[in-house]
């Protein structure tokens, strides 16, 4: 079975809830190595998507994207903000007019997100950033089509990937961002925006399970 709109609506409001849960681990992940505020930047603007989530649940899945990738532009703020709102905005160009998603339709759409994070940062694997947390993610389902994977399985590995790729951030010297500006001494602490990015890649396979 495919990703159905239902089920986008209720990994978005999964996802608020366990960006809220986790609201403080990313704002002290964030001031080891940043200003203290992922976690409370983060938590507003799910809160904001939340109250948007009304006026657009009835509606194809490009459009609740478009929705949530502008809520977040406007509300999140600091580095996440535009790279987050640039993550839905460009997986609202690629899912417009669907009302599901097949394992394909969510690769090409998460493929296009990293694509349009790494436009907007300019960061590259390795830099101590989303982006390594959400490239491996991206492999792991491309690989997962080749592979005849099914959905849940494709979508557990995906989150897994992320998961490992978030890991290694932690010995990285950061190159992109505020961390950066510590140089070496950002080395030996996980990065706050690639432990964002695997909460809602884990998310997503743990809604959409019940699908596959
Ligand atoms: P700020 O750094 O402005 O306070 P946040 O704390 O909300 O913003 O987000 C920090 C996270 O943003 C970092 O942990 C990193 O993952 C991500 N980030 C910062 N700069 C970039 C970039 N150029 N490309 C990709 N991700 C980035
Ligand atoms: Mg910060």
């Amino acid at each position: 079975m495919p990703i159905y709109r239902d089920d986008v609506v209720a990994w978005i409001k999964s996802v608020a809830e366990i960006i809220t849960q986790n609201s403080r681990y990313l704002t002290e992940l964030d001031s080891a190595i940043g200003d203290a505020d992922h976690g409370t930047n983060m938590e507003r603007g799910f809160k904001a998507v939340i109250n948007k989530l009304p006026e657009i649940s009835d509606k194809d899945i490009g459009t609740i994207f478009k929705t949530i990738g502008m809520t977040l532009l406007s509300t999140v703020g600091g580095a996440g903000g535009p790279l987050y709102g640039t993550w839905f905005l460009q997986a609202g160009v690629k899912t417009a007019g669907k009302m599901e998603l097949t394992l394909a339709d969510w690769t090409e759409s998460l493929e296009a997100s990293l694509s349009g994070v790494i436009m907007r940062g300019k960061a590259e694997l390795g830099d101590k950033t989303m982006v390594d947390a959400l490239t491996p993610a991206v492999d792991a389902l491309k690989q997962s089509i080749t592979e005849n994977r099914p959905l849940s399985a494709a979508l557990a590995l995906s989150a897994d990937s992320a998961q490992k790729g978030m890991e290694a951030t932690t010995p990285l010297v950061a190159r992109k961002g505020r961390a950066s500006y510590l140089g070496e001494r950002s080395a030996g602490h996980q990065d706050p925006g690639a432990t964002s990015t695997y909460l809602m890649l884990r998310a997503a396979a743990d809604v959409w399970k019940e699908s596959a």
